[in-house]
């Protein structure tokens, strides 16, 4: 299938109560790794691409990769920019052929967020093409953020509401309780924070920084509005994981297909069990279209998504 946004996407996942992982990819074999186990579970599927991401492969690299691999599939699968960090490279992005584009501007002034938000919405909308905006900050783990700083840098719902408003955001990067680039999954949502800003806003949530979350409280998370959960440390470990053991098991060999083989199916793996985590597997039909929301939303209070 071409490319699809991820605007119907993540409205009938608020819906129908369920996530869509959005899988970080940097190489060929993370690409075909994340599409081949949204093709296995009959799953919707958001690539994204991070800066430094596109820095690696290059900007048409990179757009190519996920859209050969979206052409060969029967799923849904969007292309996202993560984390865009200013207005030129959302542009650069739109014109390569995303569909799906996110302006982080936690980093700036409040002022400065609403005004470039705005701005990339607005071009962004011209071509039917959703953005991902981020109120509050996800830290750093990197950066030796205590537990302080994380509470200090939560999404305010009265601002969010606010923010919504003035920016005219598809989807809204909350910060409760996750940090960026955690390899233990230990943190805690703060899912009272979660229901207070889905009182003031209606659009899609998104968690970043999953890898250092419990499971179960990102599950616990989702009846509230987290319809896009990004995942990138962990495929990363994965990857890396599936590497060393190629490297052991075959020390002689000098084929790096034969190694990275190993890192692709160990990818493809931890995809799939985020997929059915999320209770995003079995929403697509054979067609290629998605279930109808409250099918999967009946079917994950019985216990799992079905046709
Ligand atoms: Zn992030």
């Amino acid at each position: 299938m071409p490319l699809v946004t991820s605007k119907d996407l993540l409205l009938a996942a608020l819906e129908g109560h369920f996530a869509i992982g959005a899988f970080n990819a940097n190489n060929m074999e993370q690409v075909q790794g994340i599409v081949d186990a949204a093709v296995e579970e009959k799953a919707p599927v958001i690539l994204q691409v991070s800066q430094g991401a596109i820095r690696y492969a290059g900007l048409d690299t990179a757009a190519a990769l996920v859209k050969i691999a979206a052409a060969e599939a029967n799923v849904p699968v969007v292309l996202h920019l993560d984390h865009g960090t200013d207005v030129e490279q959302n542009v650069r992005c739109l014109r390569a052929g995303f569909t799906s584009l996110m302006f982080d501007g936690s980093k700036k002034t409040y002022e400065e967020n609403v005004a470039t938000t705005a701005k990339v919405a607005q071009i962004a909308h011209w071509c039917n093409i959703p953005v991902e905006a981020e109120l509050g900050k996800v830290l750093q783990s990197t950066d030796g953020v205590t537990e302080k700083d994380v509470q200090a840098a939560m999404t305010n719902p009265d601002q969010a509401q606010d923010f919504i408003t003035r920016t005219g955001c598809d989807s809204l990067a909350i910060a409760v309780g996750s940090v960026h680039a955690m390899q233990q999954a230990a943190a805690k949502l703060d899912i009272a924070r979660i229901k207070a800003i889905r009182e003031k806003v209606s659009i899609p949530f998104v968690l970043h920084g999953s890898s250092g979350v419990a499971e179960e409280s990102e599950v616990e998370a989702i009846p509230y509005g987290i319809t896009k959960i990004n995942v990138a440390t962990m495929l990363n470990v994965a990857f890396a994981e599936g590497l060393r053991k190629a490297m052991a098991e075959l020390p002689d060999n000098v084929d790096p297909r034969k190694w990275l083989g190993y890192s692709r199916d160990a990818v493809k793996e931890v995809v799939r069990h985020k997929i059915r985590l999320f209770g995003s597997s079995g929403t697509v039909t054979s067609s290629g279209g998605l279930v109808s929301p409250k099918t999967v939303h009946r079917a994950a209070h019985l216990g799992g998504a079905e046709e």
